[in-house]
């Protein structure tokens, strides 16, 4: 049997439609297959390897680390000076009151962990989401996604969750003195990256301030410098009472955190102790591989190369069939009139050595999240491809390919 066929009998599958591409190695924005194959990155692994693969500086970090020590106990017992070096750095570039961190191994997780934290603090069992969130596939995170179709066949969920339409300001009245917390995205990535109208997340903020509501926001996403800035919500100013942190922030090793200030963060010290606990959260390895990609990313000034490589997208990203880019630093959405065009390009694309996906709520929009260390003359060449993919995918729709 080849390596493909290995894959789809041993491996749980997720989708009757794996890409399946066989990977050797990976370096910078590149993707290696077997041979002269090659694949550019413009999804990062979905957000996660905004330093390109295989940074020096992380894998340095983390040979280190391995000779140092691996795991060594659960989270929050012992003194590692990875998870305490790693807290201190984050801390440093969060804003004032977000000044604990609870480390985990995912995005899920902690979701997971900070919808925990808001009902402990508040006493109150209700959950308010959006609709087209995606917050995790676990069946806490799950139960305030915003997709019914991926919800049904794992009920019963959480109950006491009340779901929103994103950027409605009317709605909001609809948190109440019931709510334990709100979670929300500041640009709802899965949706096919939809920014909120502006004023909408002070406004979101303000209402759960006047009902004692916590406010959580989920920046797997759109946080660790996607935007331009390491945090999303920097660009509205708005601060929530517990941030979300995942994917990037492992450096491409699994790490995920949720952020509160101390005082609220207590709350999950005691009736029960031991509320909430893990045994790999905050892996040595990852902290190591966190802490060094958080230099990088400062060090090298990525964050301010996101704005010019986000424009060179929409100056060179033109096409009659192309509806809207919508963009929040380097979290792009390229929509198109339906999916199988959107298909059919990805295809084509890959075909062309680009690899990029569709949404999972938005499967008409092409995801377009590069790491962050893409070049201009990259850039060039990667529209370039994408734009003789769209053309012959329109071509093919039109029935003259
Ligand atoms: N939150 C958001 C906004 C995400 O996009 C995702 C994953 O795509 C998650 C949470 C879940 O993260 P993980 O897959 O690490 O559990």
């Amino acid at each position: 049997m080849n390596q493909r066929e290995l894959f789809l009998r041993y491996q749980a599958q997720t989708s009757p439609f794996p890409l399946a591409l066989e990977i050797e190695r990976a370096e910078g924005i590149y993707l290696y297959g077997k041979g002269e194959k090659r694949w550019m990155d413009l999804i990062s692994g979905i957000a996660v390897s905004g330093l390109g693969h295989g940074h020096p500086a992380i894998v340095k970090a983390v040979q280190e680390q391995a000779s140092r020590h691996l795991h060594t106990m659960v989270y929050g017992e012992l003194i590692q000076s990875p998870q305490l070096a790693l807290a201190e750095k984050l801390i440093s570039l969060l804003p004032e009151t977000l000044n604990n961190v609870f480390f985990v191994n995912s995005g899920s997780e902690a979701v997971e962990g900070a919808m925990k934290l808001a009902k402990r603090a508040t006493g109150r069992r209700e959950l308010v989401a959006f609709a087209k969130a995606y917050h995790g596939s676990t069946q806490g995170a799950l139960s305030i996604g915003g997709s019914e179709e991926f919800k049904s066949a794992f009920r019963p969920l959480l109950p006491d969750v009340r779901q929103l339409d994103y950027g409605q300001l009317d709605q909001l009245q609809q948190i109440s003195c019931r709510t334990a917390a709100v979670v929300a995205e500041v640009v709802q990535a899965e949706a096919g990256v939809v920014l909120p109208p502006p004023g909408y997340l002070s406004a979101l903020r303000k209402r759960c301030s006047d009902v004692g509501a916590l406010l959580i926001f989920d920046e797997s996403q759109t946080g660790c410098g996607r935007s331009g800035r390491f945090l999303g919500l920097e660009h509205s100013g708005v601060i929530p009472d517990i941030l979300v942190l995942a994917k990037a922030l492992g450096g491409g090793l699994p790490l995920g955190a949720f952020i509160a200030s101390r005082e609220l963060m207590q709350e999950l010290t005691h009736q029960p102790v031991l509320g909430h606990i893990s045994t790999f959260g905050g892996h040595p390895l990852s902290c190591a591989a966190a802490l060094a990609a958080l230099e990088v990313l400062q060090v090298e000034g990525l964050m301010s190369h996101v704005p010019g490589a986000e424009a060179q997208f929409h100056r060179l990203l033109l096409h009659p069939a192309i509806r809207e880019l919508r963009s929040f630093g380097l979290l792009m959405a390229l929509e198109l009139e339906s999916s199988t065009l959107n298909q059919a390009l990805i295809a084509h694309a890959l075909e062309r050595g680009v690899l990029s996906d569709w949404f999972l709520y938005a499967d008409h929009c092409l995801r377009i999240a590069p790491p962050l260390i893409i070049g201009q003359d990259q850039i060039e060449q990667a529209c370039e491809i994408l734009l003789e993919a769209l053309e012959a995918s329109c071509k093919a729709e039109r029935g003259l390919l």
